[in-house]
């Protein structure tokens, strides 16, 4: 145990830092680039628009795989480029939801880390996200016992322009 003028009080990322989770946005957006097969717009094009929808839409949609889903979907009607049937749009909200259905896999040698972190300092995790998606990654992630405490919000405190909203930046919180 290290004396009490060692002993920090740490706050922790979850999102990419603890568990993965940008590459199975990253594999969604592959497949709804795929799936939209513009006859004109390149691969990055595509990518480019929804990037635009999903700045304009942050502060209605907030962050997470419901708030993706919703700007894939919203990408998708824009680009079209024939009538929009039903069953396109369930297939486009699809590779949003099944985001929330991945498996919590943690970046290898993260358990050890925070174990050995946890009986020096007090340990804070603190994620950006939809607060009951970010739950469940935290009941999921067999880590919680280990935090002093652990906190959800829809948004950190400062977005820098030109990041994607689709998870968390590396945007260090300043204490209290
Ligand atoms: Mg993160």
């Amino acid at each position: 145990m290290a004396s009490a003028t060692s002993r920090q009080f740490l706050l922790i990322d979850g999102d990419d830092t603890l568990w993965e989770n940008n590459i199975y946005f990253e594999q969604a957006i592959e497949a709804f680039i795929d799936f939209v097969g513009h006859s004109t717009m390149t691969r990055e094009q595509v990518r480019a628009a929804l990037d635009e929808v999903e700045r304009m839409n942050v502060h209605v949609h907030g962050y997470g795989s419901a708030a993706f889903t919703k700007n894939l979907q919203q990408t998708y009607e824009r680009l079209a480029e024939r009538d929009v049937q039903p069953q396109d749009i369930e297939h486009v909200m699809q590779l949003g939801q099944r985001i929330a259905g991945q498996p919590l896999t943690l970046i290898p040698e993260v358990a050890e880390t925070i174990n050995y972190l946890a009986g020096r300092h007090d340990l804070m995790l603190v994620t950006k996200g939809h607060p009951e998606e970010q739950r469940l990654k935290i009941e999921r992630s067999g880590l919680e016992s280990l935090f002093t405490a652990t906190r959800s919000s829809m948004r950190k405190p400062s977005i820098p322009t030109g990041r994607s909203p689709r998870s968390g930046s590396s945007t260090p919180l300043a204490p209290g």
